[in-house]
């Protein structure tokens, strides 16, 4: 048994007024209240934790985190913000020289739309290499595949392009390599496989768990967890090695396909237990780079981007089979199909509690804020995409849309989930909170500064919001006696907070 004292204990149920010592015992919280606690005879032999005037909150939940891809990371040459083509052949050969026996070369981390513009397959072709090669950009929506590449997943000049994507082709027709949306998420699954031995992978999702475990998260929801990652994480669960709790939110190998057949036929959403859940299926509505936008910039009409035709087909597969979704809407079109949608489902299946997610939520209406409150939906945000995604788009200023409108959001009724789409963004929650407040780009533009959230609202968002979103709320998410006793120790509940310490259970797992 421990009792935590000596600093604010901000609990998240509403109730924090009077709470001073937190009681932990077996995993669990036991005991909330006063310091008249610990002198109450079943808890006076505590041991006693001085949190040293930080601040006590529950475990940060990273709704929107890929961990079983951002653990293969480190197998694949790191390419980001290359855009010299000598550097990028000299990462091409340390790859093919460190793993000399898998099908592909996977380099990993490109910005196609910033410093590695205009690379095609000639570039990789430079290698000289005769396996196929691959250069992801970090978004996982989009790549660069090599002429063998091409050739191994069978696009030839003649290869129509897939209903949401895009087989890039130069002025003469011939294909350049670039593959956007789902034109690359073949590539992606291929490119894969041979990083997918079960032993090194868990070895690396247990390496990345911990390093999430110091940012003070304690569970994340795996936001695209193919069939072979959610039996990886039913394994190390079995085991006692995965050092975060997961819900894992089904979706094919090959990521953006809407397409789940088989997998409906398995284990619904809500299916396992506090260390390893099944969460909602997740679809897709518009492209991740190709954001699906149809609206007006300045009086003219603003449009461009991908929107996936089968996604309604696809969610409403899975709502009768009992599966909650969460649905990928980067653009306002992308948005408005989510919505559409879930609108489907809830007259389909009336008095369920959908709890329907919209991943993201990128560019939205007024309209629509009141449109996803009214569906009871949850926007499972990124704070941290305001610094790459305001970067890009900070000189975009639609008349009747905004960027990340998370105050928005929120202001509508929107129950907001904080998440950092980790490896797409860094994972840190205080730091993605930081941006959420302050709404300050990379190079310190101002983006949307009225769309701000104010600190203690992204802890919410982190907490009691991300566990609701997951399903988690009778487990997690708040310091309520019966809950776990995941907690984190924050300097402070402000701007520049930092991660003093996290408890997994009870127990200390990073300080
Ligand atoms: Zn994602």
């Amino acid at each position: 048994m421990r009792a935590f004292t000596g600093g604010t204990v901000l609990t998240m149920d509403g109730a924090t007024a009077g709470a001073e010592v937190v009681v932990v015992d077996g995993g669990r919280i036991v005991a909330v209240g006063g310091r008249e606690l610990l002198t109450r005879p079943d808890v006076a032999g505590a041991e006693v934790v001085d949190l040293a005037g930080g601040v006590l909150v529950p475990g940060l939940i990273d709704a929107h985190n890929h961990l079983s891809v951002s653990a293969l990371h480190p197998q694949w040459h790191d390419v980001r913000g290359v855009g010299d083509r000598d550097t990028l052949v000299a990462a091409i050969h340390a790859q093919a020289a460190a793993w000399p026996d898998t099908a592909w070369v996977r380099c990993q981390g490109i910005d196609l739309m910033g410093a590695g513009a205009g690379i095609t397959r000639h570039n990789l072709d430079a290698a000289g290499l005769d396996r196929p090669v691959i250069v992801a950009d970090y978004t996982l929506h989009q790549c660069v595949v090599s002429t063998a590449g091409l050739d191994a997943l069978g696009i030839g000049r003649d290869t129509p392009d897939p209903p949401a994507g895009e087989i890039a082709r130069d002025g003469s027709g011939e294909a350049t390599g670039m593959l956007v949306e789902q034109a690359w998420s073949v590539a992606h699954a291929r490119s894969m496989a041979d990083f997918t031995d079960p032993d090194r992978w868990a070895e690396h999702v247990a390496d990345r768990a911990r390093a999430l475990l110091a940012e003070g998260i304690t569970c994340v929801h795996d936001a695209a967890c193919a069939p072979e990652a959610e039996a990886l994480f039913a394994t190390m669960v079995r085991a006692g090695t995965l050092p975060v709790d997961v819900v894992g939110m089904p979706h094919p190998a090959a990521l953006l396909l809407n397409e789940h057949t088989a997998r409906l036929d398995g284990p619904p959403t809500g299916e396992g237990d506090d260390r390893f859940r099944v969460g909602a299926v997740k679809l897709f509505a518009d492209g991740g780079v190709a954001i699906a936008l149809d609206a007006r910039v300045g009086g003219r009409p603003f449009r461009l981007g991908t929107l996936f035709g089968d996604l309604q087909e696809h969610a409403v597969q899975a709502a009768d089979r009992g599966f909650r979704i969460g649905v990928h809407a980067m653009g306002n079109a992308g948005v408005q199909a989510m919505i559409d949608t879930a609108g489907v489902i809830a007259r389909r299946h009336p008095g369920v509690d959908h709890r329907f997610r919209v991943e993201h939520a990128g560019v939205t209406s007024p309209a629509q804020w009141r449109a996803l409150a009214d569906l009871g939906a949850v926007a499972v945000v990124q704070p941290g995409f305001v610094q790459h995604v305001g970067e890009q788009a900070s000189g975009v200023r639609f008349d009747d849309h905004h960027w990340l409108a998370f105050a928005g959001l929120a202001g509508a009724g929107v129950r907001l989930a904080g998440s950092s789409d980790d490896p797409c963004a860094p994972s840190s929650p205080v730091w993605g909170a930081d941006l959420g407040v302050l709404r300050r780009t990379a190079s310190g533009k101002d983006f949307e500064p009225e769309q701000s959230v104010p600190f203690t609202d992204w802890l919410e968002a982190y907490t009691v919001g991300a566990a609701y979103a997951g399903g988690q709320e009778h487990e997690r998410g708040s310091i309520t006696p019966g809950k776990l006793a995941d907690l984190v120790v924050l300097d402070r509940a402000d701007t520049g907070a930092r991660v003093l310490q996290t408890y997994k259970r009870g127990a200390l797992v990073s300080s």
